[in-house]
């Protein structure tokens, strides 16, 4: 089945403002929440909001798929498309559904043992412009942290049940105030919340429960990224606790510029420097472009600055769906060295009426205005 384009899904525009996005998710929210709606399909339409909602509300998201679409997220999870299992929407919908709404972690006490995913990272991607122009397959190394295997993540060894908390990681303390006493829920102090207790803390992790881990991993880069462009590779970075989801590996692109090719977009600017005779009496010239040579028709009486469209010749764009053009702008060189014969040429060139235009005129005018 076609997947949903995530702006249609929310009803809202290609340029909707976040506060637009959240109001017509917290709609969609209300009327399919499996909880509320029972009919059949709701609960689809419950995830593809969820979903629509996760990417659009994160700015840096939310670029990604203005500039690849699903593709975005189709990378190393075998085109399943984005997962937004480690999306928190727990304030959205305790919002929605009052804070006694459960199910969606929307627990007022920071626990340890909170599902919590893993953190982002950032890597910078040099690409030769071929590469980014064409796309590439690269394998790249990553570090990022994985659960230590000595203790699986925990941190230490000879686990106990806390005898604070009795394994709830959240004691209940009464507070006093000036308006009376009343009864509050914390994170247990003896264990951090975690309702267990180590006998020895794991030496390979420091007790961390996370070690670094060096990986390969195999990136597809589509063609037509560019500088500061990113890519999101899900599930490449730091590892999540207590079985949370990893977070993502993020690449930023950094294109080399070409040595004759220039890039604005998805457009490629050429200069193309020709002769003072090629520029009067006109010629024809071989270009290089992306796709191969091509015959190039510069007509006489061309000037410096001339700019010539060579259509669809340019970069096609990452999400596939417009090809850029290539423009051959011409620069007239001078020559500043010439040999006898050349400079005779143009002395006795210069002795016929080449000013024949109007340009000339006006300021020869004011040039003989003066000297009266
Ligand atoms: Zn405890
Ligand atoms: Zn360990």
């Amino acid at each position: 089945m076609e997947k949903r384009d995530y702006y249609e899904v929310l009803g809202v525009s290609k340029n909707a403002t976040d506060k637009e996005i959240k109001s017509s998710f917290r709609k969609l929210a209300k009327q399919y929440h499996p909880d509320v709606n029972k009919e059949p399909g709701a609960d689809q339409k419950f995830k593809e909001a969820q979903e629509a909602y996760s990417v659009l509300s994160d700015e840096t998201k939310r670029k990604q798929y203005d500039q690849f679409g699903h593709a975005a997220f189709d990378q190393m999870n075998g085109g399943a498309g984005y997962d937004f299992s480690g999306f928190d929407f727990g304030d959205i919908f305790s919002e929605i559904f009052g804070s006694s709404f459960g199910g969606f972690g929307g627990s007022n006490y920071s626990s340890r043992n909170r599902r919590q995913k893993g953190s982002d990272k950032l890597m910078q991607i040099n690409l030769s412009f071929e590469e980014a122009v064409f796309g590439t397959k690269k394998s790249i190394n990553v570090t990022s942290s994985i659960d230590c295997d000595d203790c699986d993540g925990k941190g230490g060894h000879g686990e106990k049940t806390c005898s604070q908390c009795h394994g709830s990681g959240v004691v209940t303390v009464e507070q006093r105030s000036l308006f009376g006493s009343f009864m509050s829920r914390s994170a247990c102090p003896k264990c951090n919340g975690a309702g267990v207790i180590f006998s020895s803390s794991c030496k390979k992790c420091n007790g961390a429960g996370k070690i670094n881990k060096k990986s390969e991993i195999d990136v597809t880069i589509p063609a037509g990224v560019d500088t500061g462009n990113q890519l999101r590779i899900p599930g490449k970075g730091d590892a999540g606790y207590n079985g949370g989801p990893n977070g993502d590996l993020y690449l930023e692109f950094n294109v080399k510029s070409h040595e004759i090719f220039m890039r604005d977009g998805n457009d490629i600017y050429l200069e193309l420097p020709i002769t003072i005779t090629e520029a009067v009496l006109g010629c024809k010239k071989e270009l290089p472009t992306l796709y191969g040579n091509v015959k190039l028709t510069i007509p006489a009486g061309s000037e410096s600055g001339d700019k010539h469209r060579l259509k669809e010749k340019g970069i096609k764009s990452p999400r596939g769906n417009s090809i850029g053009n290539m423009y051959v702008i011409l620069r007239i060189i001078v020559p500043k060295k010439l040999s006898r014969d050349q400079k005779k040429l143009f002395e006795s060139l210069d002795k016929t009426d080449l000013e024949s235009g109007t340009e000339f005129k006006k300021i020869k005018d004011y040039v003989n205005k003066n000297t009266k």
